[in-house]
């Protein structure tokens, strides 16, 4: 299961951040999952809740913001919308497109207790 080796690195970036800012206890955890990085949200959760345990993010909740693809294209600066998959341009038939957004997988902020 590769949520399980994501959750944990994730895990180690917030006990890292935690550490840093002298932080006990954390409430939330907001991680942006990019819709093309492949990562099923719930069972990243469901992998958090696993290994959170002993640790200063015992007790938090992961909140995941879904990103959905989008892109851009070179040659007339539309942005596109890529949740189906697309390989022209919509609006000048341009192949020349990049994706801008939908592979993050990153910690986007931590709540703590306070
Ligand atoms: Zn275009």
């Amino acid at each position: 299961m590769h949520e399980l080796s994501i959750a944990q690195s994730l895990l180690d970036i917030v006990i890292d951040e935690a550490a840093r800012h002298g932080v006990q206890s954390l409430k939330r955890v907001g991680v942006k999952v990019g819709a093309f990085s492949a990562v099923v949200p719930d069972s990243l959760r469901f992998c958090w809740d696993l290994i959170i345990e002993d640790t200063p993010a015992a007790g938090s909740e992961l909140a995941i913001e879904e990103v959905p693809l989008r892109g851009r294209c070179h040659a007339c600066g539309a942005r596109i919308d890529m949740s189906d998959p697309v390989f022209e341009c919509p609006e000048c038939g341009s192949a020349d497109m990049e994706l801008t957004q939908g592979q993050e997988l990153m910690v986007a902020y931590i709540e703590t207790e306070d």
